[in-house]
């Protein structure tokens, strides 16, 4: 180390880490008095470096500053000792003071390894979480080539350092020690860097972490579809974006429809993303604190859902030091009814992202109305696709993309989707062939769905990660089959009970274009509060009609209550008749404005809501738009 020895009221001030190394003979420092004898006293001139000055009967005080000069550092007993004198420039008189900084060369954290406990060493880095145990403060660090945790010890439950917050970037020195198997570091001071060097470091981390979160395995299962091709660029996308919020330390935050499709979507993401949290965090809740995955009520993102989120996170963010989290959201999320959920986050600043393949509404230029508020949106239809392809293969691909060491274990659950939401096209054959190599028929994949709807039902907002893992066969198989038998007899039971009330009261009109009208009050003629609900228990009156004529006959059932009505239709009144839900919802908004009507889904599947007063014309009006169908 240079000092300039030339001007005589100069006074050097140590870091708080420095070490005896770091102090130059002959010149003066400021310290505090630690403590007086009869034959000096001593004074301590930074965490760990203190030295002796001799003098008889001292009238100094404990406390007191002081300014010394370093006479004589000399070995003594196996250490160094610091011999003090009196220094010309008294103490509180004007001189320049310079801070000495301790000069240990830097570490980079991915070269700590076991190989280094015992040793003092210098990190510098970005604060990603801090944490207050029952003992020290951890602070998560990380650097341009790993992440390590930080110790902080004082008095066992008192935050440390309370002026550090997350994002900032410091440097640490201490000792490279091991706590239940991973490595730690046992600070012996923590300092914010200089506003350059911070600028700096964070260049090289961004940099770097930018690199570890591009996805390494971008291929999709069906490599022969088209509109997979088409999305992958988006699914990688959507892949680095969740990869990058688990290294930077945010908690993912998934929402997805209340479905046998929306849940496989969701366990799909969960499955790629738990392990990667386990490698990431030395927190042994990291999967539980960074990861959250609830259903939504509606089918969508409503704000109902969006509040609570954005709560439950600014409060984590208080409480825990968080991040503000990425939110994922999973068979829902593209149409024009989860825009203000999404624009709502985008005022909190959070990411997010989109994995759909409900009808986003018109695209234009490859893009949706609700692309002004997504980060990235995977959805069929952005690309000439449609529904067929689920949310669940989607879900599933993009897990691969995630975590390809997880491919094997969730290959069969796009089947399961598909199957859950009548989806039919060319990729849903092969993933049946797929599922089939697992050894699930088409019936077995058809009971999954069935028994994950019922088990959903009595979930309500639950995830059900243990049982839903269970009934997905991502665990005990044999388990799995006994709980799909149990739950199977008892939805068989319930259903029936519901098509007992129902299906006497069915009204069926034939339209000259052909299409076959089936119409129920659904309310009036189904048990209340109980499953299927009303959405369910349409789907299988529409079922149950459409087995009579076969698939490929123009057959359209509308179920209603006096404020909401439900519709499916065969696949043929939306490629022969050109007819989409969401299109006919939008002209009876135009129409009778005053019926707030509201809803979407799919073309041939989707539910609608209005006010009570205005039944009867917003049903007329839906029945016409169906009536003047051409084929
Ligand atoms: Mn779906």
């Amino acid at each position: 180390m240079t000092k300039n020895n030339d001007a005589q009221n100069t006074v050097y001030v140590l870091s708080p880490s420095c070490q005896i190394e770091d102090l130059e003979i002959g010149s003066d420092y400021e310290g505090v008095i630690t403590r007086v004898e009869k034959y000096g006293f001593f004074v301590s001139l930074s965490k760990s470096v203190y030295g002796l000055l001799r003098t008889r009967n001292p009238k100094e005080k404990v406390g007191d500053n002081v300014v010394v000069k370093i006479a004589e550092i000399k070995p003594h007993k196996g250490k160094m000792d610091v011999d003090l004198g009196y220094s010309k420039t008294k103490y509180g008189t004007k001189y320049e003071k310079i801070t000495v900084k301790r000069n240990v060369k830097r570490t980079r954290i991915g070269d700590i390894s076991e190989d280094n406990v015992g040793r003092n060493i210098a990190i510098q880095g970005e604060i990603i979480q801090i944490q207050q145990t029952g003992g020290p403060t951890i602070f998560t660090i990380r650097d341009e080539t790993d992440l390590t945790w930080v110790a902080a010890f004082n008095k066992p439950g008192v935050r440390m350092y309370p002026e550090l917050e997350v994002d900032d970037l410091i440097e640490v020195l201490g000792e490279v020690s091991l706590h239940s198997g991973k490595i730690q570091i046992e600070s012996e001071s923590i300092e914010k860097l200089s506003e350059e060097d911070s600028t700096n470091l964070q260049e090289l981390i961004d940099e770097s972490i930018d690199k570890k979160a591009e996805p390494e395995d971008t291929s999709v299962s069906i490599e022969e579809s088209e509109v997979l091709q088409k999305l992958k660029p988006k699914l990688a996308k959507a892949a680095k974006t969740i990869r990058r919020a688990i290294l930077d330390g945010r908690s993912i935050l998934v929402r997805h429809h209340n479905d046998a499709d929306g849940i496989c979507s969701g366990v799909a993401v969960e499955q790629a993303v738990l392990p990667l949290l386990r490698e990431e965090s030395n927190d042994a809740d990291a999967e539980w604190h960074f990861f959250k995955r609830s259903p939504s009520k509606a089918p969508f993102y409503e704000l109902e859902d969006v509040v609570k989120d954005i709560s439950f996170a600014l409060e984590d963010m208080e409480r825990h030091g968080q991040k503000l989290p990425l939110i994922v959201l999973l068979d829902n999320g593209s149409t024009e009814e989860d825009i203000a959920a999404l624009k709502h986050a985008k005022v909190f600043g959070i990411e997010t992202v989109v994995v759909d393949h409900h009808y986003p509404g018109e695209v234009i230029d490859g893009k949706a109305e609700v692309d002004q508020c997504v980060d990235s949106h995977v959805n069929p239809y952005l690309v000439g696709g449609d529904s067929q392809l689920t949310a669940g293969a989607l879900s599933v691909e993009l897990a691969g993309m995630i975590n390809p060491d997880i491919r094997e274990d969730i290959k069969h659950l796009p089947a399961i989707a598909a199957v859950g939401d009548h989806a039919e096209c060319m990729e849903v054959d092969r993933y049946l062939e797929v599922a089939a190599e697992c050894g699930y028929s088409r019936d077995d994949l058809d009971k999954i769905a069935t028994c994950v709807d019922f088990e959903s039902y009595f979930l309500r907002f639950n995830n059900g990660r243990g049982v839903m893992n269970t009934l997905l066969g991502l665990d005990d198989r044999e388990r799995q089959e006994a709980l799909l038998d149990v739950l199977i007899s008892e939805s068989d039971k319930r259903v029936e009970t519901q098509l007992k009330a129902a299906m006497p009261n069915v009204q069926t009109e034939y339209f000259d274009n052909g299409i076959q009208l089936n119409r129920i009050d659904v309310e009036k003629y189904a048990h209340k509060y109980t499953y299927p609900a009303p959405g369910k228990t349409t789907g299988y009156v529409h079922d149950k009609l459409v087995q009579q004529k076969g698939e490929d006959h123009p057959i359209m059932t509308l179920a209603n209550g006096p404020d909401f009505a439900v519709i499916r239709a065969t696949e043929v009144i939306k490629n022969d008749y050109n007819f989409n839900l969401n299109n006919v919802i939008t002209k009876i908004q135009e129409e009778i404005p005053q019926s707030g009507a509201d809803g979407g889904g799919h073309e041939v599947a989707g539910s609608l809501k209005f006010v009570e007063g205005l039944e009867k014309e917003v049903l007329e009006l839906f029945i016409t738009e169906v009536k003047n169908l051409k084929r």
